[in-house]
């Protein structure tokens, strides 16, 4: 799960990190009332949505004057913005946030990650902050500095001096440095997220350290023993299939193609995918059913899989071992029989009762297309989609 930048700012403050003063608002009178309650005459104010590389798409801008506020705010909220990093659709504006406006005089990146490939939390840091990361570690990796922690003893501080070192800091900041990631870290560890990016961390003109950007993402297996991060989510950023899904207990990848897919753990989800997309199609999502599904979750899920109104053809694939295939089978003729189905529809059972799950599916005399292996139901759904659309 995400949180905004605004939350973010907040849990950060709490472990020491240094961040500018700001307050967020969800109207332009609101906007307005926290400028005047930071002073000043000059103010950063920001949209707040689950992206980033809001300022270069004009969601980050300095007013000065409380009409400039008032009229960003009326632009903005509630509406889509689309940046680089959301997709053509953008994603909505939820509320904004007014911060005073510091000067800057250097911004850094600083980011901690799971690397997956050394299976340990990673401090990424580099002297080019406020830019795209991904095109500084292509045209100058040298420029990109990596600290790995041992889990066994955690992040010891000489690891937080050496990357306040690399930064080429003036040594008045250094131990400003050190302790703003040594801050971060902890908060990352304390608060089970999973990442942490500040672009940019900024050096200011004083010679100060402040966060001025904040991204966090945390473990959604965690959230139930962090209550207050878990009050951040804002359902307005996540896709609504998704959402809808984990409502049943469900779990929904939404992809770009047109094949749903219904299948059972995420092995096969994933050997499906690559099969659907090895017979010349492309999945529309794929929703796991997990273990020892009912028929009337099985139906639930199908349901889910259709309401993507991409979906042009549909592709059940169940490998059951803890499932049963009768109750698929039920699953499939129920729904059935309560609603037609208009695309072309495979369905293919293997393991558990899959005699008993065909017999179902074969008496109940309603048009499914049925496949034996993995190739056949993905080269089956294929076929049976460019008929059906003529793509
Ligand atoms: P992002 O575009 O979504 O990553 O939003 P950021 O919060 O990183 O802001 C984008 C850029 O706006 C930053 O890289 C800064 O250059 C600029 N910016 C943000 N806050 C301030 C501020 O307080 N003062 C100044 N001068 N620039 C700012
Ligand atoms: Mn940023």
């Amino acid at each position: 799960m995400n949180i905004h930048e605004y939350q973010a700012k907040k849990v950060l403050a709490k472990y020491g990190v240094p961040v500018p003063k700001g307050g967020v608002a969800h109207s332009a009178t609101e906007a307005i009332y926290q400028a005047n309650e930071l002073g000043g005459d000059k103010w950063i104010v920001k949209a707040q949505l689950h992206s980033g590389a809001r300022g270069k798409a004009g969601g980050v801008k300095l007013c000065t004057s409380h009409q400039e506020i008032a009229d960003l705010c009326d632009k903005l909220l509630g509406n889509n913005l689309v940046t680089h990093q959301t997709g053509p659709e953008g994603k909505m504006v939820s509320s904004m946030y007014v911060e005073e406006a510091s000067d800057i005089a250097r911004e850094l990146y600083f980011s901690i990650v799971l690397d997956r490939a050394t299976q340990r939390v990673t401090l990424i840091a580099s002297t080019e902050g406020g830019m795209d990361i991904e095109a500084v570690a292509e045209e100058a990796p040298e420029k990109i500095f990596t600290i790995t922690i041992d889990p066994a003893v955690g992040m010891q501080p000489f690891q937080a001096r050496q990357l306040a070192f690399s930064l080429n800091l003036p040594n008045v900041a250094i131990a400003a440095a050190t302790k703003a990631v040594m801050a971060c870290y902890r908060c990352l560890r304390d608060t089970d997220a999973n990442q942490l990016e500040i672009n940019p961390l900024i050096l200011t003109a004083d010679n100060k350290i402040l966060a001025l950007d904040a991204k966090m993402g945390f473990d959604d297996n965690a959230l139930y023993r962090q209550p207050e991060i878990s009050e951040c989510r804002d359902k307005t950023q996540e896709d609504p299939r998704e959402i809808n899904a984990a409502e049943h207990d469900l779990s929904y990848i939404g992809l770009d193609g047109n094949i749903g897919c219904m299948i059972n753990g995420a092995g096969l989800a994933m050997a499906t995918m690559d099969m659907i997309q090895h017979s010349g199609g492309q999945p529309a999502n794929f929703l796991d059913i997990g273990g020892g599904a009912s028929p009337e979750r099985v139906a639930t899920a199908i349901e889910l899989v259709l309401s993507d109104t991409s979906v042009e053809a549909l592709l059940v694939n169940i490998f059951a071992g803890i499932n049963r295939c009768d109750w698929v089978a039920q699953g499939i003729v129920d729904l059935l029989n309560k609603r037609d189905i208009d695309v072309p529809f495979v369905v293919r059972l293997s393991g558990t009762n899959v005699e008993e799950g065909q017999r179902i599916l074969r008496e109940s005399g309603k048009k499914v297309i049925t496949a034996d292996t993995l190739a056949d139901a993905a080269t089956k759904v294929v076929e049976a989609w460019k008929e059906a659309t003529g793509k």
